[in-house]
């Protein structure tokens, strides 16, 4: 894939930029190999020093930082602000936590091990491969860099081939914050070149956010060189309405969760599985506020709905509704893309979904949503974990019997009770199944990539 920004709103490409070839590839990786035996030495009051600098640095830049977001992968304006916040607030909670979710821990009683002294410690690994997808074009790599540099670690960075102004703005982020040169380097290559940098000695660890067929390729290099991997890969989460819930709630939160990043978010509700004595209700109220929806221009700061951030993104969106209505789903909303230019998607609603159908055991990366009647909350759980995916879901019901039941019952990363998935900094973030393993975000996050060193002392 060429290494461009092509603005989804206008399939214009604006941008192309050369990939970096093996010398400047390989200066890259021994600048992070390097900037490791200076970063490991410092203090975690040094690096959060740093850390703060560079959350200031985001926070000043905001427009021009949620502008190119928006240009390169079409989100809406406000959506890409809040992102870049984000990423500062992800920043400073590890500036500001990390050495207390690295203490060191010794054993009460070091008699019971014949010490004097015993426990662990946390170290860093060395330098981190990150791969990473567009849909957050910077919250995906901050959430990973900010643990990975306030442990000590160093981290490369291959993004996504549709974002490369996203990623030299990344390259010299941090740096500009204070770390030393090489602590943060992008590496302008293609995917084809992912495992020669997995392979390389002075890599550790790689962790992946994109899709299945990435994460098992990444996965299975990473294996061969038996080096930690954390994937985070896609969802295709369950939305759960019971007849307990208030339902306009629920309708316009199902919604935001649907259409939130134009639909191209890997914890969005997908699918909306709903009881049956309250479905005929709770479907209109969802289907009329998704026909309500404002498509455009995602600069416009009063759209809802921008394009898809890629051609063939939105053609995979087509042929999945395609697939399904062919198949005989009913169309409750939308299904299909507006004549118009740009890569958008009119927001849709299907019903009526049979096994055979694509969408329902596939993810659908836009904002498509499918919804399922069921008669109990058994059924709810099966059609729920039907997926071979598990990131997280969302189940709506006041009856807390039900909610802990939905909580032992869902085969998911997270599950969110009368509210939608979000992601925090102080809260573990990753899926089970097809979704992945690992986690990023909370002490969780942090740990992933850093050796728990046992020291014992006679
Ligand atoms: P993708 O095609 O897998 O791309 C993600 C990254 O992996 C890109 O940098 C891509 O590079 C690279 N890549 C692709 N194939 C590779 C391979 N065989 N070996 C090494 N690297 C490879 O994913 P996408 O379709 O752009 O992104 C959307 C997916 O990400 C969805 O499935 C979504 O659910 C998932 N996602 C998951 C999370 C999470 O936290 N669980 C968060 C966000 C998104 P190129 O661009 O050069 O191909």
């Amino acid at each position: 894939m060429a290494i461009a920004t092509v603005n989804p709103a206008t399939g214009e490409t604006l941008e192309t930029f050369e990939a970096h070839d093996g010398a400047e590839t390989e200066r890259r990786i021994a600048e992070a190999a390097e900037a490791f035996h200076t970063l490991r030495s410092t203090t975690f009051g040094q690096r959060a020093e740093w850390m703060h600098a560079t959350a200031d640095i985001l926070e000043a830049d905001v427009d021009r930082a949620a502008a190119m977001i928006t240009l390169e992968m079409g989100k809406p304006i406000a959506q890409s602000r809040a992102e870049v916040l984000k990423c500062a607030k992800n920043i400073r909670f590890y500036a500001d936590n990390a050495e207390s979710f690295l203490a060191a821990e010794q054993l009460a009683d070091p008699t019971s091990v014949a010490a004097s002294e015993a426990g662990t410690v946390w170290q860093p690994l060395g330098v981190v491969l990150a791969v990473m997808p567009w849909n957050y074009p910077l919250w995906q790599v901050i959430r990973f860099a900010a643990p990975a540099l306030m442990a000590g670690n160093t981290g490369l960075l291959k993004h996504a081939s549709n974002v490369p102004q996203s990623a030299l703005f990344l390259d010299e982020l941090f740096e500009k914050g204070g770390f030393p040169t090489g602590s943060f380097r992008t590496l302008l290559i293609g995917s084809r070149e992912v495992a020669a940098v997995i392979e390389d000695r002075r890599v550790k660890a790689v962790t992946l956010t994109g899709s299945e067929p990435a994460g098992r390729s990444v996965a299975s290099t990473a294996g061969q060189q038996i080096k930690k991997a954390v994937l985070e890969l896609g969802g295709s989460d369950p939305f759960i309405v019971m007849p307990s819930a208030d339902l306009e709630a629920a309708a316009a939160t199902a919604v935001k969760a649907r259409i939130s990043n134009n639909g191209q978010s890997c914890i969005a509700g997908k699918r909306f599985i709903v009881h049956a004595d309250v479905y005929d209700d709770f479907v209109r109220h969802f289907v009329g506020k998704m026909n309500a929806l404002k498509v455009g221009d995602p600069m416009d700061e009063s759209t809802d709905v921008g394009p898809l951030a890629t051609e063939s993104g939105r053609d995979e969106v087509a042929e999945l509704v395609d697939d399904a209505v062919l198949k005989g789903a009913e169309v409750l909303a939308g299904g299909s893309a507006p004549d118009r230019p740009g890569f958008y998607y009119t927001p849709t609603v299907l019903a009526g979904l049979t096994d055979d159908m694509r969408i329902v055991l596939e993810e659908v990366f836009g904002p498509v949503a499918s919804v399922y009647k069921v008669a109990d909350r058994e059924e709810a759980a099966r059609v729920a974990n039907q997926t071979t995916f598990g990131l997280s879901s969302a189940v709506w019901s006041t009856d807390e019997d039900e909610q802990d039941w939905f909580v032992s019952h869902l085969d998911a990363g997270a599950v969110f009770v009368n509210g939608m998935t979000v992601s925090y900094p102080e809260l573990p973030f990753g899926g089970v199944k097809d979704s992945g393993y690992g986690r990023e975000l909370a002490a969780a996050g942090i740990r992933e990539f850093c050796n728990l060193k046992t020291v014992w002392k006679a």
